[in-house]
């Protein structure tokens, strides 16, 4: 008998790598269901990030003493790491930020304030997170350019049709996120691409939410820029990467100023370094980014289609299993998800279900999820949300389930 790629991976073995998960939260033992927002970290990338201050904490590129050089060269393995991890087709195409929202800001402040100018248009999507809304709307107001939405259907889907009819020659940015943090839905984003460049458009995809969970190759998808952060991929917080193009990126003025983004500095005139270090000012999180190639090391070891197939196989779980509660609806039913659940309960708060869930020690993620706009477009203040990681069991969706009779047993 063949064995699913999702039976490969040994869950109780995996769960043992992440030691957070051992422990009682209000007097049961923990369900950890927000990795949407962030994952647990292993033990090999906490060790990585221990290793690094207790074996050679140096800063990096400047020094030549070995502490220096190891630091360095563990960081620049790194970038090594998520090239790979993005199929992108040059090491230099990979700026480290510090997150998904500091790769947005930084397109933004970069390439939006030189080539973006009155009347252009940026399209977006109903479902963006804020971090993909707020520095396009700053950089209209700066520069008076016009934000565009492309409409989604009541499953959550996007209205490609929609899209079509807003792109114009006045579209000169599309910015989309790839899968919705707070409906889990994978939008299209290859098509977006094409239509988007077919005008002359730019492409920026979120991909904070899709890092962790589909395999990315950015050459495929000829995206300008990519951008995710390390957090939500078992990696540590204030890391993320910005792919970008290259010509896309030298063709930008550098964005922060400080040390490392340079080549040469007089009072009269600096010149900027080259790619990627011209985008690089200052230490960065250098114990983040080693510890980050650990992180993608340990996805790759298990498989990111083992973990796509597991994970597939709980949301499948879920959504079943959830049709035994009365009134519960689910937000974002599209075509393609990941594993998310995103519910609402006729009657019931969302706030009131979050606390009552983590009464019984199971954590979800309760409000507009940073989408504010999205509720609008839903008629509801937010949703419960349940996001499963590869460390998560159908046993714990059973929790779930019980605890939601709970709570409309105390709430009804
Ligand atoms: N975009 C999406 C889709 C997200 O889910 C998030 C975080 O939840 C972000 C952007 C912002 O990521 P960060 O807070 O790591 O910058």
């Amino acid at each position: 008998m063949e064995i699913a790629p999702h039976e490969i991976l040994d869950i109780e073995a995996i769960r043992r790598d992440f030691p957070i998960l051992d422990q009682v939260v209000n007097g049961r033992q923990l369900v950890y269901f927000d990795n949407a927002a962030t994952t647990q970290k292993p033990l090999p990338v906490l060790k990585a990030l221990a290793g690094y201050y207790e074996g050679y904490n140096a800063n990096i590129h400047r020094g030549i003493h070995a502490l220096a050089e190891k630091a360095t060269s563990a960081f620049e393995l790194s970038r090594r790491a998520i090239q790979q991890f993005l199929n992108a087709a040059h090491v230099e195409e990979i700026i480290f930020t510090y997150g998904t929202t500091d790769g947005i800001n930084l397109v933004a402040q970069t390439y939006g304030r030189r080539f973006l100018n009155t009347g252009d248009e940026i399209i977006i999507t109903t479902m963006e997170h804020h971090s993909n809304i707020v520095p396009w709307q700053m950089l209209c107001e700066e520069k008076g350019c016009v934000l565009k939405v492309i409409p989604i259907d009541d499953n959550g889907d996007l209205i490609l049709e929609e899209y079509e009819k807003l792109l114009s020659e006045r579209t000169k940015f599309v910015s989309v996120v790839h899968v919705s943090n707070a409906m889990g839905i994978i939008n299209p984003v290859k098509t977006i691409i094409e239509k988007a460049h077919a005008v002359g458009a730019k492409v920026l995809i979120d991909g904070a939410q899709a890092s962790s969970h589909i395999d990315i190759d950015v050459q495929d998808l000829d995206t300008d820029f990519y951008v995710f952060s390390a957090h939500k991929l078992y990696g540590p917080t204030g890391m993320g990467a910005l792919y970008g193009k290259r010509d896309v990126l030298d063709s930008m003025p550098p964005w922060r100023g400080g040390g490392e983004m340079i080549k040469e500095v007089t009072f009269e005139k600096t010149t900027y370094n080259d790619l990627p270090y011209k985008f690089e000012a200052g230490t960065p999180n250098i114990a983040d980014v080693i510890a980050t190639y650990t992180a993608l090391e340990y996805i790759n070891n298990l498989g990111k289609k083992n973990l796509a197939a597991y994970e597939h196989s709980l949301l499948e779980y879920a959504t079943e299993a959830l049709k035994d509660i009365e009134g519960l609806r689910i937000i974002g039913q599209g075509a393609e998800k990941i594993s998310v659940v995103s519910f609402v309960i006729d009657g019931i708060h969302h706030q009131d279900t979050g606390v009552i869930l983590d009464q019984q020690g199971i954590a979800v993620r309760t409000g507009h999820h940073c989408t504010q706009p999205l509720m609008r477009r839903f008629n509801i203040t937010g949703t419960t949300r349940a996001s499963f990681a590869v460390y998560n069991t159908k046993e714990e969706i059973d929790r779930l389930v019980q605890g939601l009779h709970r709570v409309r047993k105390m709430m009804l």
